[in-house]
């Protein structure tokens, strides 16, 4: 088979010392491995920026989907309100989530090019006093924009609601210190800035707020408080926990701790992302945000006007020489998008941004 690296935001391209820890089948009931969760559960509050016992961390089969469905479902209870705010396909999936679950909601939607605005969103709190629960994405992945949560988590903490954020694709790549933001639930994936492989989620919450949910879940499998109580005795998963997944998760944790963390993650990231932005400026590709709300995940992309080509050819072409790139997602407009992380350095843009140039050149001649 031939290999390729991944320009997508997750899953994303791992090390090989991350996917070889997954030649071993762990068996789940041991002490090592109930202590490996423990571990990652730990550190996982750490990168947080939160301690025991204000806040907990929980793991949750399945992908990130699974764990914002978890709290959505668990935390807001029967006679609760949630106001969803959305810019981008993440957050209308949030309220797809509050449709099948029923949950009593408003939606707050802008444009895919646009941050929620918190005085906006204070207006909102403002006029329904009967909204409990606030929900937003922080890296909207569907453009690539970088929201500003700080800000709202503030307007939300001054109304007296809970704030939930989906960090999926920002957790681990962008500092987030989730107390001081007042975040109540954090949730993100074991395959995003992390970079492990695809799996579980984990929800970083406050812990008063989780043991207020006790039997409201809507959902066996998915049920929050009764995964984190379970794991809370001895790091002992509910259901079948993905094993191998765990492994290389844990194994991504201790790589990220000898990158240097967030701090040297975020700043290779940010380079990437700067690199790649400036290199495919030059080739003519204009990008679909506004640079001051553009983050360092991942970069939509209009096509040039000079040239007509769909996106198969293009991605074809450049996964036949070793990249793979992401269809556009954005409703607004024809675009594509190129992620910058995982297991991506500056030599990558750069080979990246030569194989665009010499697809281009081929279409022009
Ligand atoms: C990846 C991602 C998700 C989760 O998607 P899954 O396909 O369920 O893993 C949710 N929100 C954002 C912003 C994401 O980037």
């Amino acid at each position: 088979m031939k290999s390729y690296k991944l320009l997508t935001p997750g899953p994303l391209t791992t090390t090989d010392s991350v996917k070889e820890k997954m030649l071993f089948d762990h068996c789940t009931w041991d002490e090592d491995y109930k202590q490996i969760t423990q571990q990652i559960r730990r550190k996982l509050l750490k990168l947080a920026h939160v301690q025991e016992p204000e806040y907990t961390a929980v793991l949750m089969q399945g992908s990130g989907t699974f764990g914002v469905e978890s709290v959505f479902t668990s935390v807001v209870g029967k006679d609760d309100r949630l106001l969803i705010a959305a810019n981008g396909a993440y957050g209308l999936r949030m309220e797809s989530i509050a449709q099948h679950a029923g949950l009593s909601y408003l939606l707050y939607a802008k444009k895919d090019c646009e941050q929620p605005d918190a005085s906006e969103i204070a207006e909102i709190l403002a006029e329904n006093p009967d909204i409990t629960h606030v929900s937003m994405v922080h890296s909207e992945t569907t453009s690539g924009i970088l929201n500003d949560i700080r800000s709202v988590g503030e307007v939300v903490k001054r109304a007296g609601c809970t704030f939930i954020v989906d960090a999926m694709s920002s957790f681990g790549g962008v500092d987030i210190p989730t107390k001081e933001w007042g975040i109540d639930f954090m949730i993100s994936s074991a395959n995003k800035c992390i970079q492990g492989v695809p799996g579980f989620s984990f929800v970083i919450a406050k812990r008063r707020l989780l043991e207020e949910s006790a039997g409201k879940a809507r959902s066996l499998s998915l049920d929050l408080y009764d995964q984190w109580k379970t794991m809370e005795k001895d790091g002992k998963w509910r259901f079948t926990s993905p094993t191998h997944v765990v492994l290389a998760f844990s194994q991504a944790l201790k790589e990220m701790e000898q990158e240097g963390g967030i701090e040297a993650r975020g700043k290779r990231y940010a380079q990437n992302n700067r690199l790649l932005i400036r290199k495919m400026k030059e080739l003519g590709f204009r990008p679909y945000l506004e640079e001051a709300v553009q983050g360092p995940i991942i970069t939509t992309f209009y096509y040039p006007d000079d040239c007509d080509f769909s996106f198969d050819e293009m991605y074809h072409y450049i996964k036949d020489r070793g990249y793979v790139l992401y269809p556009g997602k954005t409703v607004e407009a024809e675009t594509f998008r190129v992620g910058n992380i995982g297991e991506i350095y500056s030599e990558d843009i750069e080979k990246v941004a030569g194989i665009m140039k010499e697809f281009l050149e081929e279409r022009r001649r």
